[in-house]
């Protein structure tokens, strides 16, 4: 079985092996000096001020941009989301549920997101901005330092979902003037679905203080205070955060820049090898994490047909179904997983 998949990935034999064990009680010591450990590497990773705070929720990425959302605006703020795809979606969604009022920058299927684009919003009196900095259902990356002088001269907060980017593109909290990021386990930290975080600056927890969670489970502040000890209000996914503490190390000792610098090496030898049996890609700026690929009406069929070969890829939904195909870069896989791939693909298409 070959995943070229964006969540779950393929996994490293470290974590599969680690996954056979009798997990641990969780309220120990141990296991507090563990998450105290995991949160202190996050950070570094993320580049996020020592003051800022970290959530561990046992809940799949779209609990965290929920959590996000709710735990920090209200019915009296006005929010800008970048609409390029489902996940830009989601987020108006979410604010549809928690009446949020918001307006949308949209992107059709295949623009880029540029100034002009947001231009048209400014002085409008947005509180934040929420952003799919890689927006996975296009693989189009937009442009952070352009959203971040946005907010920066606006006034307004940055809410970056960088669930399909971190580890696969260059981000910092701080540098960027993030100040929230949603991150989750089973895409880039290739481990099992279940973990997703919220890491906010100092400015943003002041904002979150203040505001009633409008959910028991997804109260953000009560997992902040917790965490200060390095516990959960709930019973978390154990097994998860325990592989979560072996890859954010494993990620550490090798290198931010060198983890993603591979990814985007592995994300060229596909992209180049594609154009060369014939595939189109389109012409937006794209995440490492991932390749879309353009077909003809006939991308189910070729999903299919790799399938029968062993092979996933990752199909689109809706208007996109049998149009696009995302090929991830993300997990355990290497420059021979493409060759394999790009030999049956050109099979299927030939
Ligand atoms: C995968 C992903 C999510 C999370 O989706 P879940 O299915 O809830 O885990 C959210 N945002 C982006 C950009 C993603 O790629």
């Amino acid at each position: 079985m070959r995943l070229f998949t964006v969540g779950p990935v393929m996994m490293y034999p470290e974590t599969l092996e680690e996954s056979g064990r009798q997990l641990p009680y969780f309220r120990t010591a141990e296991f507090s000096a563990m998450m105290l450990d995991s949160e202190a590497v996050l950070k570094r990773l993320l580049g996020a001020e020592d003051a800022s705070k970290v959530a561990f929720l046992t809940a799949s990425g779209t609990g965290a941009m929920e959590a996000a959302v709710s735990n920090t605006l209200t019915s009296d703020d006005k929010v800008l989301i970048i609409i390029g795809g489902g996940f830009g979606r989601r987020f108006a969604e979410i604010c549809d549920v928690h009446n949020i009022p918001y307006d949308s920058v949209d992107l059709e299927f295949g623009e880029t997101l540029t100034g002009d684009r947001l231009e048209a919003f400014r002085g409008r009196g947005y509180s934040a901005l929420l952003v799919n900095i890689d927006e996975t259902s296009t693989g189009q990356l937009y442009d952070i330092h352009l959203l971040s002088d946005f907010c920066r001269s606006e006034g307004m907060m940055l809410i970056v979902d960088a669930i399909s980017s971190f580890l696969a593109d260059d981000l910092d909290m701080e540098r960027d003037g993030i100040d929230e990021i949603i991150l989750s386990s089973q895409k880039a930290l290739s481990l099992e679905p279940g973990i997703s975080m919220v890491v906010v600056s100092p400015r943003a927890y002041d904002r979150i203080r203040m505001i009633p969670s409008p959910s028991y489970y997804l109260d953000l502040d009560h997992y902040f205070i917790d965490q200060e000890r390095g516990q959960t209000p709930f019973t978390p996914a154990v097994g998860t955060l325990i592989n979560l503490n072996h890859m954010l190390h494993m990620v550490e000792s090798k290198g931010l820049d060198r983890k993603i610098s591979e990814t985007a090496a592995l994300a060229s030898y596909f992209r180049e090898g594609a154009r060369r049996i014939g595939l189109i890609i389109p012409d937006y700026p794209l995440s490492n994490a991932v390749t879309p690929v353009l077909f003809d009406g006939n991308a189910t069929e070729v999903f299919e047909s790799l399938r029968e070969r062993g092979i996933t890829v990752t199909p689109s939904g809706g208007d996109l179904k049998n149009r696009l195909l995302r090929v991830g870069h993300i997990g355990n896989l290497s420059e021979s997983d493409y060759d394999i791939l790009l030999k049956e693909l050109e099979e299927i298409i030939g």
